[in-house]
């Protein structure tokens, strides 16, 4: 109890504890010495008010615990139980292993802590512990919790009926003493908090004022009421991330000009006139979009996002010439060479009729035809330039640059699309536009995105033969090599997609590089087959698919370096090894490699999986709507994974999920937006408390909303 004294020794220093507030610190608090203090200030709480907003973060009741004798194997369950013994067990390898058996009404489970000898200081017989985890088989039913609660002695009765809050704790604060902790101040502190938002704002949310939500979340009468009191929460916390999004947005427009474009339809409309399809309702709309942006005196950043085969590329030409019939060059840049070349073959064939060609700029030129590229960007002439991140080397300058596409932009990192930004003639910044194959739900993509401007291409061209996709056992293996081969016969070429480049110590999975060895050995022995991965060198890669793109190899036996949109028609059957490792929207790109003109396609996710993986690859095999698929993955995976580290300014949540919250974010971004049309600074007295609970809780927004 050494920290205890260190508290009591301050307190008497300083006097008697003033009276409590929101900003009292919490080392003030009974019980909280410095070592816990510091504990605290780890979980973000320094001060009474943080307490508050410390929020459990999932519940427990009679309703979500699963009776012992119902946990299946396999099967990630929560239960309640009373320790009837426990013990420290030496592994062969000599890890030492908590383990302690518990016990309800319906039966006996045994629970270990491998590496935790020292859980047997606090975890006694006669305790109960709530667990979660996923219940194994190892001489009878085991579960190893990955989260846990010792709830203290007490009997089954006590706890019936009762809600239990699971609060974030950390190394030095348990949940349960955090619990108690916070139980202990809630009627004090609840009464001193000030709700900071308009009332109107919260009826039309459908959201319980602040003081309300926090009871309901700490001490909730159901688990129904806690949810109440958390959407609450989630609400704010969405709500001011849009304000400042949108804000965001709207600063960085007005502070960089565009170039003020205008619609001359000269080139355009030739290119419409000679297209050999009409455009897509969407696809004229996502024009519309996009020429209206064009024209505006303001600068164009905008992400045009649709799965893929939705057409992006045609998009992006007629983007291109708006800004060449108005005297200004375009650069289109793709993450790959063979991208690049099949962009420009592409423009090329699209725009001959025009006389346009457009300039190929990629780090295979010779050092004669990269000097001609460069000539002809440095001149006034109002080229189409296609490259890949060669675009924005030093040496490159354009004369007059207007507008920047991005192909591909989760590929590039912010820096490298700063770079080709600032490629603007005399400091001018040109337009932006990004294209992602990864759709996401508007009001996410605003969330995630926050100074860009959205369009959304959701409508596929016509004609395009749906891929048949299958979930296959290792059982079916040789069959499935089987039919590969038949379609190989006919003269169609397939991709063998794996995981891993090489077999390592750390897992089993079935790795490219012994596999690739293995089938020219066997199945494919008559083949031509090429082994193609990330750690070959760039030109080695393109080289490769180059050659098969020309046909002159049958099968590649791959990494996922093949997801980025290469076009090569004649493939037609695409083999995943181990999809369980995928996430669905990979998956899904992957697929997308197939089915692109070159008669039915198929997809097969091959080899055994467990259950849960197996619903999840359902999603896959039913379904060629990137927008769902993104969906559900996001659901299963979260933000993080899909949006990946590249993407900074991705904000972060504390208490809401923008995916699970897709209604809530809706809500708080019509809500944000309605606000800044009327009072785009905050400057309206009854927007002081809201521009108050901003400025405390984001450092970006004394900058968004010139504070002081
Ligand atoms: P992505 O959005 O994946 O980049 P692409 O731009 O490569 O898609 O287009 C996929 C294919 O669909 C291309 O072969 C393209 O020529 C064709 N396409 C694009 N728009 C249409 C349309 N409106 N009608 C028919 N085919 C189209
Ligand atoms: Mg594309």
């Amino acid at each position: 109890m050494v920290s205890d004294d260190g508290a009591e020794r301050r307190r008497r220093r300083t006097g008697p504890p003033p009276r409590l507030t929101l900003d009292t610190p919490v080392t003030y608090l009974k019980g909280v010495g410095p070592a816990r203090g510091e504990a605290l200030a780890r979980l973000g709480i320094r001060v009474a008010g943080d307490l508050l907003r410390h929020v459990p973060h999932r519940y427990e009741d009679a309703t979500t615990v699963t009776p012992i004798a119902k946990a299946a194997i396999g099967a990630d369950v929560t239960v309640l139980g009373e320790v009837i013994a426990t013990g420290v067990l030496p592994t062969r390898k000599g890890l030492r292993v908590f383990q302690a058996v518990i016990k309800d009404a319906s039966g006996l489970l045994e629970l270990a802590w491998p590496g935790q000898p020292f859980l047997e200081r606090t975890i006694h017989k006669g305790d109960w512990l709530l667990c979660t985890g996923e219940v194994r088989f190892q001489h009878g039913r085991r579960v190893q919790p990955r989260e846990f609660v010792n709830l203290g002695p007490g009997d089954a009765a006590s706890l019936e009926g009762r809600v239990l809050a699971v609060y974030p704790a950390t190394e030095g604060v348990s949940v349960r003493w955090l619990r108690t902790l916070i139980t202990q101040h809630l009627s004090a502190l609840l009464p001193l908090v000030k709700e900071p938002l308009p009332a109107a704002l919260l009826t039309e949310a459908g959201v319980p004022p602040l003081p309300d939500a926090l009871r309901r979340v700490h001490a909730p009468a159901s688990v129904a009421d806690a949810q109440r009191g958390r959407a609450r929460l989630a609400w704010e916390e969405l709500f001011c991330v849009q304000l400042l999004q949108r804000r965001a947005n709207e600063l960085a427009r007005v502070a960089r000009p565009g170039t003020p474009f205008e619609n001359r339809r000269v080139l355009t409309t030739q290119l419409r006139d000679q297209l050999p399809f009409t455009l897509t309702a969407a696809q004229k709309r996502v024009i519309r979009e996009i020429v209206a942006d064009l024209c505006s005196p303001r600068r164009m950043n905008r992400l045009l996002q649709g799965d893929v085969g939705s057409g992006k590329t045609v998009v992006a030409l007629f983007s291109a010439l708006l800004a060449m019939e108005n005297g200004y060059q375009v650069a289109l840049m793709a993450p790959t060479e063979l991208l690049a070349e099949q962009h420009a073959r592409t423009a090329e064939r699209l725009l001959a009729p025009l006389g346009i060609s457009p300039v190929l700029l990629t780090g295979r030129l010779g050092a004669r035809e990269r000097r001609e590229a460069l000539t002809r960007l440095a001149s006034v002439e109002p080229v189409l330039a296609i490259g890949t991140h060669a675009l924005f080397q030093a040496d490159v300058s354009f004369a007059r640059l207007g507008l920047v596409i991005i192909d591909e932009q989760h590929r590039f990192g912010v820096e490298q699309r700063a770079a080709l930004g600032a490629k603007g003639a005399d400091g001018e910044s040109p337009d932006v536009l990004l294209m992602s194959a990864t759709p996401i739900p508007r009001s996410l993509a605003l969330t995630v995105y926050g100074d860009l401007d959205i369009s959304t291409l959701d409508e596929r061209p016509p004609g395009r033969e749906p891929v048949t996709t299958v979930h296959r056992t290792e059982s079916a293996r040789g069959r499935v090599l089987t039919f590969l081969e038949s379609e190989l016969a006919k003269g169609r070429q397939g991709y063998i997609v794996y995981p891993v480049i090489e077999a390592s110590e750390k897992t089993d999975l079935r790795d490219a590089t012994s596999a690739y060895e293995a089938l020219v050995a066997g199945a494919l022995a008559s083949r031509r087959v090429a082994l193609l991965h990330g750690r070959l060198p760039a030109d080695e890669r393109d080289a490769i698919m180059r050659r098969f793109r020309d046909g002159e190899l049958d099968v590649l036996v791959a990494t996922t370096v093949i997801e980025v949109g290469i076009d090569v028609p004649n493939a037609t059957v695409m083999i995943i090894e181990h999809p369980e490792r995928f996430g669905l929207s990979q998956l899904h790109q992957l697929r997308g490699r197939v089915g692109r003109g070159g008669g039915q396609s198929y997809c097969i996710l091959l080899g055994d999986v467990g259950q849960e993986a197996a619903a999840r690859l359902q999603v896959v095999v039913e379904s060629e709507d990137g927008f769902a698929i993104a969906r559900a993955d996001l659901q299963l995976r979260g933000m993080g994974d899909l949006f990946g580290k590249a993407q900074s300014g991705v904000p972060t949540f504390r208490i809401a999920d923008p995916v699970r919250d897709e209604v809530l974010n809706e809500h708080a971004r019509e809500a944000a937006e309605r606000i800044l049309a009327r009072d785009p600074e905050l400057r309206l007295p009854e927007h002081a408390a809201l521009r108050q609970l901003l400025t405390v809780g984001y450092q970006r927004a004394l900058e968004l909303f010139q504070v002081g």
